[in-house]
């Protein structure tokens, strides 16, 4: 069986090298400029050679968004753009324009095109098509159900990359003006200002219609593929996506990890039956979620997936760990939530599982405290057992 790539999102510089170390093979950014989320991007071009020599360096990748749906505006400065990116040495750009894709194998060659999930693909003729004119891989749409990606997968030899996991857009594969039309803010230019999720009142002329006067909410469910990562796998789907390139540095490592233990037991023979896949999705709940579904992957007419108002986290994240005294037992941590002395946290880490500990001592510069409440204030915290850098500490959440 072919190993698949676990292919992770990430904000910033030090999202990614979370993600990274948290078991993804691969992370998708976006720059300044260009890409879908620019508007919250922090990546300079900086940060991302900084992030393709690390990556590299554990043989690993870096994918870069240039994914906005270009006007002729917009294409000011895409060459030099994107010669820069060959530069740097980045593996693959992220399209959905198939002039762009001309202008890469013109100008930076070296640079793999992935086309998007927003050109909506959903057959294998497409796939055959796109990659006849030089697409490396297809990322096929969301909507497209679990049948039909291993009929792809089987009919074509270009590389599929799949969502697994993370938002959803309630119109199709994010074309969509409601973000345009509600904040003047061009959703597939980088803008989108989540308007599906707000809460609305449908009238018909003066007459309220909303059920019992609750608002309506067109947000739609948060996508977690756990029951179809086996048949993805053995379809010989090349890379299994993550979403959530605006999410927590908890949600990404959690998120990422989980799936990483998931994939390692496919592929060393393992079977997920129910109480395994029961054991993962409670894993996932640790992360900052919101109610979730398996999509269109049971069905491509699926259509219950609206109405995800409310959101819940199960394990609030509290500190990162810094440095570890191995001859007096204390992590430094660098606080993220409020916690407490008496509280019970639980450890995880790249290379380690859920252990829990009760705190009994921790101090700052000024002596010792019973709460920790200053969000990025660095403490010393008494753990009774050995913790590395980039371990996170969480609590359940009440
Ligand atoms: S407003 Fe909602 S449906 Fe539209 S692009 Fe944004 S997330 Fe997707």
């Amino acid at each position: 069986m072919k190993k698949v790539e676990l292919l992770a999102p990430a904000k910033d510089l030090g999202k990614a090298l979370i993600a990274l170390r948290y078991g993804a093979d691969a992370v998708y950014v976006g720059g300044l400029e260009y890409s879908l989320r620019s508007r919250a991007s922090n990546f300079t071009l900086e940060d991302i050679k900084t992030l393709v020599d690390f990556a590299h360096y554990y043989r690993k990748k870096v994918y870069v968004t240039v994914n906005m749906v270009f006007h002729d505006d917009d294409l000011k400065g895409i060459v030099d753009y994107l010669k820069t990116l060959e530069m740097m040495r980045v593996d693959a750009v992220i399209i959905e324009s198939l002039g762009l894709m001309a202008l890469i194998k013109k100008y930076a060659p070296k640079l793999e095109c992935h086309l998007s999930t927003q050109l909506s693909t959903t057959n294998s003729l497409a796939v055959e098509e796109l990659s006849k004119w030089g697409a490396d891989r297809i990322v096929l749409a969301r909507e497209v159900d679990m049948l039909s990606i291993e009929v792809i997968a089987q009919r074509c030899k270009t590389p599929l990359e799949v969502f697994i996991h993370g938002g959803m857009c309630a119109n199709y594969s994010g074309r969509c003006t409601l973000s345009n039309r509600m904040t003047n803010r061009d959703a597939n230019r980088g803008g989108c200002a989540h308007s599906c999720r707000w809460n609305y009142h449908v009238y018909h002329g003066t007459e309220l219609l909303s059920k019992d006067d609750l608002p309506f909410t067109m947000s739609s469910y948060d996508l977690r593929a756990t029951p179809y990562i086996e048949r993805m796998i053995k379809a010989g789907v090349a890379s299994l996506k993550i979403e959530g390139r605006m999410k927590s540095d908890h949600y990404i490592a959690q998120v990422t990890r989980t799936y990483r233990k998931m994939i390692d037991e496919i592929e060393m023979g393992g079977h997920l039956d129910e109480k395994r896949l029961a054991y993962y999705n409670s894993e996932l709940d640790k992360a900052e979620n919101r109610p979730s579904d398996t999509g269109f992957l049971g069905s491509s007419k699926a259509s219950e997936l609206f109405g995800a108002t409310q959101s819940f986290v199960s394990h609030e994240y509290v500190a990162m760990v810094k440095d570890f005294n191995l001859s007096n037992g204390y992590a430094l941590v660098e606080v993220r939530n409020k916690f407490s002395k008496g509280d019970t946290l639980e450890v995880f880490g790249p290379d380690q599982d859920n252990e829990q500990f009760i705190v009994e001592d921790m101090f700052d510069e000024d002596g010792t405290i019973e709460v920790a409440n200053r969000p990025k204030a660095l403490i010393w915290i008494k753990v009774p057992f050995l913790v590395k850098p980039y371990y996170m500490l969480r609590k359940v959440a009440l």
